[in-house]
């Protein structure tokens, strides 16, 4: 049995504030430091509960936050061009999401966005609005592959509860406002993590992939007119707005086509 796992640093235990997010700084370098602690912890969980592989990749800004040496020697990092371009997506029996982060506009949740905070305001797949959760379990549902778990804060694992049904989620803080969280028990976070990650692998055949119809249209609103300019010379991209651009797209095939 094979787990992919997609991890993100919003939502990783212990980070609490919006500095964190700021490479080379003591606060991004203790984010790394949780973020390879509770990426352990599902990989532990994944292998407990009977995985035979478990694959990961650092799904944050250019995917390069996992600290060297640190990962479960186990598991297998894949950058995330890789992973798409080995057809991994084709192979996993099941998704998890660690560190995760809910939709832009989300009320009560630290650091909602989908892929940029600056110029994405809303993100729509056939006209419902999502986030970063929904694109990674629509690319893999369109594969019959399923999220069974995700972890981040509050808001985030409600809003994947919300889209992919009753799985397995480990909530490690509450959004005070969105760029400041209150931290949950780190030890108990991580002990949460592990538990979870391994109840969630008797949901495979259970919980129903993500599927979304094709063919799809992709929808974002920019928050300013001149992302939007941008945005509309890219290839298949049509401007239906002053700030609206959609694509449209008969099959998922690759990941970065969901995007825009
Ligand atoms: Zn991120």
């Amino acid at each position: 049995m094979h787990i992919h796992i997609i991890t993100d640093l919003e939502g990783i235990s212990g980070v609490t504030d919006i500095n964190q997010m700021e490479f080379n700084t003591e606060g991004y370098e203790y984010a790394r430091k949780r973020l390879m602690i509770d990426t352990n912890a599902a990989v532990k969980g994944a292998f407990n509960g009977g995985a035979d592989t478990v694959t990961v990749t650092d799904g944050h800004a250019k995917g390069k936050n996992f600290i060297e040496g640190m990962l479960d020697k186990r598991a297998v990092n894949i950058n995330l061009i890789d992973l798409y371009n080995q057809d991994m997506h084709k192979k996993v029996n099941a998704l998890m999401f660690v560190g995760t982060h809910a939709m832009s506009g989300t009320m009560n949740a630290f650091l909602d966005h989908v892929q940029s905070s600056v110029s994405w305001y809303n993100y729509y797949i056939n006209s419902v609005r999502c986030g970063e959760l929904v694109q990674g379990g629509a690319f893999f549902g369109a594969y019959g592959i399923p999220v069974i778990f995700a972890s981040g804060d509050e808001a985030a694992c409600a809003e994947a509860r919300y889209f992919f049904g009753n799985i397995q989620t480990t909530a490690v803080k509450k959004a005070l406002c969105r760029n400041k969280a209150e931290s949950y028990d780190l030890d108990v976070c991580e002990k949460e993590i592990e538990q979870n990650a391994e109840k969630a692998i008797s949901l495979i055949g259970k919980i129903k992939p993500y599927k979304v119809t094709e063919p799809i249209e992709i929808q974002v609103d920019f928050t300013r007119t001149d992302y939007c300019d941008n945005a509309s010379e890219r290839p298949g991209a049509e401007r239906i707005g002053s700030r609206t651009v959609i694509k449209k797209i008969p099959k998922i095939t690759d990941y970065l086509s969901i995007l825009l």
